[in-house]
């Protein structure tokens, strides 16, 4: 593994801070933290977020890996990893495009055609349409090819019915993309149909979820005889499995292992809390408790460094690269958990102006357990790494090569 930038990673580098410096102003202690979940997002927030990317767009520092024919810069992913290195330095509005421009639009680049592509990537790209994932349902998360909510084709048109759950951002989407079952006489995965769904269309209803730390980041959406235009399906009838894959290939490596861990951020907390009338960082049990997440942070992050290398060598990460969530996230929820220990009574209290550290680490403990969770839960990822990675036999799939509307299960969801 070799850690420094090429002659040429250099250069690109040195561009990409000269614009963010003409641009941006570096980040100091007490700015706002990521906001992962996107629940921050007020209107005024989510134009200040679509003004960073429109300036990112006009400047060409938007979509880097993207085609130059969609806008796109064409670059390399280790390129694109030192453009989202050095843009993390600055106090930048909340990403949040994250679903469209790291999902859907590579989904709609790969599968679409070229009036779909030229249709939807340049408002993409530019922020001024956001987008959804309309993926999970209440009966199919992990198992997601188990979904129910149903496309029949009329004329031109396709009439959905169902309920979505969990989709992040729906409130101020305006395009979503969309996996229903539309033939349940195939089997499980081939009876799948993708499309682009516009979220303003009549009969789609979206009823926020209230999250644990009182945030309000996804949404329950019901589709009540929504008409898609056939114009507005992705790929062939029958291949939204494929297309769907895609589409989480690019979760997962858009989610990778960003963690929100700041290993710095617990030493001076813990220099600047006390325990029994001195520092806590001087208590040999919280020095040790430190070093514990300290391997461990490095582990991620040299296993993350290996995932750069293979970018670098223009190689593609393998499963491997499911253990930075595996592991960085779970770290990173021990660390919020010890942090609020090391506050004492104060670590009980979500009240910013109460805490040290504004309440970043109780934010940090109520958040990181749905990172937990999105693009894969741990024990998917550890499935994956079981049958990917080290070649254990497969799980047993008892609903194989069966029409789909003959697995046996309980009552549909409506
Ligand atoms: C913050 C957040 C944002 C999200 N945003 C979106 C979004 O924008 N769009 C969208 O479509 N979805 C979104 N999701 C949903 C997410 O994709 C699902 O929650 C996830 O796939 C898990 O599905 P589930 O919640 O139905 O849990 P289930 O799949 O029902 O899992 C329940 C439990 O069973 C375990 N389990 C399930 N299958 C297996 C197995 N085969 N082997 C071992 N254990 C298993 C799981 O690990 C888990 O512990 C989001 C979720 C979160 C937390």
């Amino acid at each position: 593994m070799d850690f420094n930038d090429t002659p040429e990673e250099a250069a690109f580098r040195a561009e990409a801070r000269s614009w963010l410096d003409a641009n941006a102003d570096l980040k100091k202690a007490g700015d706002a933290a990521a906001d992962v979940l996107g629940e921050r997002a007020t209107p005024e927030i989510v134009k200040q977020a679509q003004a960073w990317q429109k300036k990112k767009a006009d400047g060409g520092w938007a979509c880097l890996t993207w085609p130059k024919e969609y806008g796109g810069r064409g670059v390399t992913p280790i390129q694109n990893v030192i453009w989202n290195q050095e843009e993390s330095r600055y106090n930048t509005p909340p990403n949040i495009f994250g679903i469209g421009l790291g999902m859907c639009g590579p989904t709609i680049l790969t599968h679409g055609n070229e009036e779909q592509k030229k249709r939807w990537i340049p408002e993409m790209m530019t922020g001024q349409k956001i987008w959804c994932q309309l993926f999970s349902e209440p009966s199919a998360g992990s198992d997601l090819a188990g979904l129910r909510s149903t496309a029949v084709r009329d004329g031109d048109d396709w009439i959905v019915n169902g309920q979505k759950i969990w989709t992040t951002g729906a409130h101020f989407c305006e395009w979503g993309i969309l996996v229903v079952r539309s033939d349940p006489n195939a089997a499980k995965h081939a009876g799948l149909t993708y499309f682009v769904v516009d979220m303003n269309s009549p009969g789609v209803e979206i009823r926020p979820i209230t999250q644990i730390n009182g945030g309000q980041g996804f949404n329950e959406v019901f589709f009540t005889d929504v008409r898609i235009p056939d114009s507005q399906r992705l790929d062939a009838v029958g291949n939204g499995w494929q297309v769907a894959l895609t589409t989480l290939m690019n979760e997962r490596a858009s989610i990778g292992g960003g963690s929100g861990a700041d290993f710095g951020e617990l030493i001076n907390l813990a220099k600047s809390v006390e325990i029994n009338g001195r520092p806590a960082l001087e208590d040999s049990a919280v020095r040790q408790q430190i070093a514990r997440f300290y391997t461990r942070s490095k582990g991620v992050a040299m296993t993350g460094n290996r995932t750069l290398s293979a970018l670098s060598q223009g190689k593609t990460p393998g499963p491997e690269s499911s253990l930075g969530k595996l592991v960085g996230a779970k770290n990173a929820q021990d660390m919020a958990a010890f942090a609020m220990e090391l506050q004492g009574a104060a670590g009980m209290t979500l009240d910013p102006n109460e805490t040290p550290a504004q309440g970043e680490w109780q934010g940090r403990y109520l958040g990181i357990p749905g990172l937990r969770i999105a693009g894969g839960t741990d024990e998917i990822l550890r499935n994956i790494i079981s049958e990917r990675v080290l070649g254990l036999p497969p799980e047993s799939r008892a609903d194989k090569g069966i029409a789909f509307k003959d697995i046996p299960t309980g009552p549909p969801s409506r």
